[in-house]
């Protein structure tokens, strides 16, 4: 198969292919992520970490580092404790969702129009206008809200990669399913164990141009990596041809501010970054805590708007380069092997320090204690 064979151009909107404008329902959506200590403890915050940690399963993909061919750089060993927690999306969604009041989620509204005057917001969803004190726009890397009231930011940038990524159901898959990295050839491979017994898996690449489709994506993945090690070719023949999802690698250029008066932003509409680091969702529940914090703990809603952005945009924004950073090394064979170089030449018991809850400045962050808010009547 031809690489980078651009297919079916008529379809090429990669925006509204990758990422659809809004959901018209709530169901089974997208493939799997990781969440790190930090975003563990954001869902404490938030009040869900136990229902969380029900439907999260237990990753080594930061221990079990393999090369292309199966050997491995470093091995989880029995007994290793990982902070990692892996998720189907769909899980993790359903958790923030039953923790909302019924009635206060609406679907199949697309927000197509946001004016703000100063004293409110004036937003246009579904054809229908609403007025509201205060916007938070958590509409994702190509978000409306920015686009609107932030006309002068700079549009997402494409960081010259592609992911292929689906959950495959994994009896009778051979291979160390708990959860590993496999780098070749500047290509990177992830799995991690999700509920049900499935296995989520995302093969990172290179690619030339941004928008590229093919007529079958899922042989388009076997092509760069069927002759890699159990159970990665397996794991994409596990997958349901119409599972597998594709996604082109962009970031968001760092926003001078994530507050436009009554309307502020919130996850990657505010910082959307490369997924090296497993961060982007992560940095998103820590956004909603600290913003819900401030407006309930700040009478002056300026005041508490202020306070969000000073204390998100530096974390965020620093976390969003380094993940540039480590995504511009794994694309490069180059990169891949100085990792791989520097990874044997980490001694055994720093490595396991490394994955201690707090061993890395990202993973130690605290988030900070909510109010009590009496249930809704
Ligand atoms: C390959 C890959 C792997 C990743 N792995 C991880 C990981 O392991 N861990 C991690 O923490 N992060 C990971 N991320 C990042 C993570 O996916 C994002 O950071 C996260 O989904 C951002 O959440 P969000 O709610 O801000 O935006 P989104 O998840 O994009 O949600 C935005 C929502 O807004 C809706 N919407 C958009 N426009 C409109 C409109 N006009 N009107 C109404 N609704 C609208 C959309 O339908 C969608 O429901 C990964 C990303 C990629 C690409």
């Amino acid at each position: 198969m031809d690489r980078d064979r651009p297919v079916a151009r008529q379809d090429l909107d990669p925006v509204a292919h990758e990422h659809g404008v809004h959901a018209p329902e709530l169901g089974e959506v997208g493939a799997g992520m990781s969440q790190a200590p930090n975003a563990l403890r954001a869902l404490a915050g938030l009040g869900v970490e136990a229902e969380a940690r029900a439907v999260g399963v237990p990753t080594y993909s930061a221990s079990n580092l393999r090369r292309a061919d199966g050997r491995y750089l470093r091995r989880a060993q029995p007994g290793d404790p990982t902070p990692l927690l892996a998720f189907h999306r769909a899980d993790l969604h359903r958790v923030l969702l039953d923790a909302v009041p019924a009635g206060w989620v609406h679907t199949n509204a697309e927000v197509t129009d946001v004016r703000e005057d100063g004293e409110g917001v004036t937003v246009v969803a579904g054809g229908t206008e609403y007025r509201a004190d205060l916007v938070v726009g958590a509409d994702g890397i190509h978000s409306t809200v920015r686009t609107r009231l932030w006309p002068d930011a700079e549009p997402p940038r494409y960081l010259w990669r592609t992911a292929w990524l689906g959950v495959a159901e994994v009896a009778g898959v051979p291979g160390d399913l708990s959860g590993s990295v496999t780098m070749g050839k500047g290509d990177l491979f992830l799995v991690h164990p999700v509920s049900r017994g499935r296995a989520y898996w995302a093969l990172l690449t290179t690619s030339g141009a941004a928008g590229v489709r093919y007529d079958d994506e899922k042989a388009a993945a076997l092509d760069r990596v069927g002759d890699w090690h159990d159970p990665v070719p397996d794991l994409i023949r596990a997958t349901p041809d119409r599972a597998v999802i594709r996604t082109d690698i962009r970031e968001l250029p760092p926003l001078s501010t994530y507050v436009r008066g009554r309307a502020v932003l919130l996850g990657d509409a505010a910082h959307a970054m490369s997924p090296d680091r497993g961060q982007g969702a992560g940095h998103t529940l820590e956004d909603a805590v600290v913003l819900a914090h401030a407006l309930a703990t700040e009478p002056a809603l300026d005041v508490a708007l202020a306070r969000y952005d000073a204390e998100r945009r530096p974390r965020d924004q620093a976390t969003a380069r380094g993940a540039r950073a480590d995504g511009a090394r794994t694309a490069s064979r180059a990169g891949q092997s100085a990792i791989s170089a520097l990874v044997r030449l980490v001694p055994a018991g720093l490595w396991r320090k490394g994955l201690a809850p707090d061993g890395n400045p990202t993973w130690r962050w605290q988030p900070p204690t909510l109010p009590v808010v009496p249930p809704a009547p």
